[in-house]
């Protein structure tokens, strides 16, 4: 009988590699390939990077030719500054980050970095030039060390921690029987959406890139973590073109210029107290969530 089952273990060992190659190849294109239509052109240059201005300019976006989902999107963020964009779900926030690290092209207008159409020069020189924290992160299925490593090559180990240590997970890790070495992803340790999360931000934190774009960065996490990181997060954004999506109004009242997604349109922006003040869309919004706040703390 024994001798019946070795060969199904074996056949049973294969497909299990076979699927996991495949998991790690669908890892490998969230994180840093792309899909088939995106290709460099034949000459394309390196991106040159200087103060990182970004710029949409009148943007059109559909994933299917019968569903626009942005309708003529425009704005520029100045060197170093932060924008914010919010809106409600579905109106195209992640979309804005996706065309920015050019998983897709715009059908219609173009989006520049320091003047270069971002769709003109290497997708390599292009993501090398820009840190993404996305909304669900992807794990490769290797240690938790090499995870974070990941952000940049030839990182020291000591480097690894101290970016670990400013994503507020460098306590979990030590916790681990295998520290650093423990392997994480679906063939090792569960993450958390939040520890996740806070891998994605440590790997950023070592890429250093001078553009940044953080899609809803904290959201998995609690509100004493993302307080904690906010505060890091803020470190990073400092004096780096950055974008943030957020939900939560709370986190980007300091932004230096908010725009307010409706529809794959902006439909208003401006600074937080611009934005209160002209009794918008977002007025409404830091009115709705402001009460469901108040609601929270009567609660605790
Ligand atoms: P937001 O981040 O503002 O919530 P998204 O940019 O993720 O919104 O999505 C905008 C719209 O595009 C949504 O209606 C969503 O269903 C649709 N969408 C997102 N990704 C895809 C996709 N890969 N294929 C088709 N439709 C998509
Ligand atoms: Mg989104």
């Amino acid at each position: 009988l024994m001798q019946l089952f070795r060969p199904l273990d074996l056949l049973g060992w294969v497909y299990r590699s076979i699927r996991q190659g495949l998991i790690d190849m669908e890892a490998m294109f969230e994180l840093v390939d792309t899909r088939a239509e995106i290709v460099d052109a034949p000459d394309a240059p390196s991106l040159q990077v200087g103060r990182g201005l970004v710029a949409f300019e009148d943007v059109h976006f559909a994933y299917e030719p019968e569903r626009p989902i942005l309708n003529g999107v425009s704005f520029a963020i100045p060197p170093g500054t932060t924008l914010a964009v919010v809106g409600p779900s579905g109106a195209g926030k992640s979309t804005l980050a996706r065309l920015l690290y050019r998983f897709y092209d715009p059908t219609g207008g173009d989006i520049r970095i320091d003047g270069q159409d971002i769709s003109k020069v290497t997708q390599g020189s292009l993501r090398a030039a820009i840190g993404i924290v996305p909304q669900d992160t992807v794990l490769f299925n290797d240690t938790i060390g090499y995870n974070i490593g990941y952000g940049r090559e030839a990182a020291s180990e000591s480097e690894i921690r101290g970016a670990a240590r400013g994503a507020a997970i460098d306590r979990f890790i030590a916790a681990l029987p295998q520290g650093y070495e423990s392997m994480v992803g679906e063939r090792g340790l569960k993450l958390s959406g939040g520890e996740k999360q806070r891998v994605a931000i440590a790997r950023t934190l070592l890429k250093d890139p001078p553009i940044l774009i953080l899609d809803e960065a904290t959201s998995a996490l609690d509100s004493r973590t993302e307080e904690a990181i906010q505060a890091t997060l803020d470190n990073v954004a400092e004096n780096r073109t950055t974008i943030i999506i957020a939900h939560r109004l709370s986190t980007i009242v300091n932004a230096d210029r908010i725009v307010v997604l409706d529809a794959g349109r902006v439909a208003e922006s401006g600074t937080h107290a611009e934005l209160l003040r002209a009794g918008g869309l977002y007025a409404e919004l830091w009115a709705r969530q402001a009460a469901e706040r108040a609601l929270e703390e009567a609660a605790e």
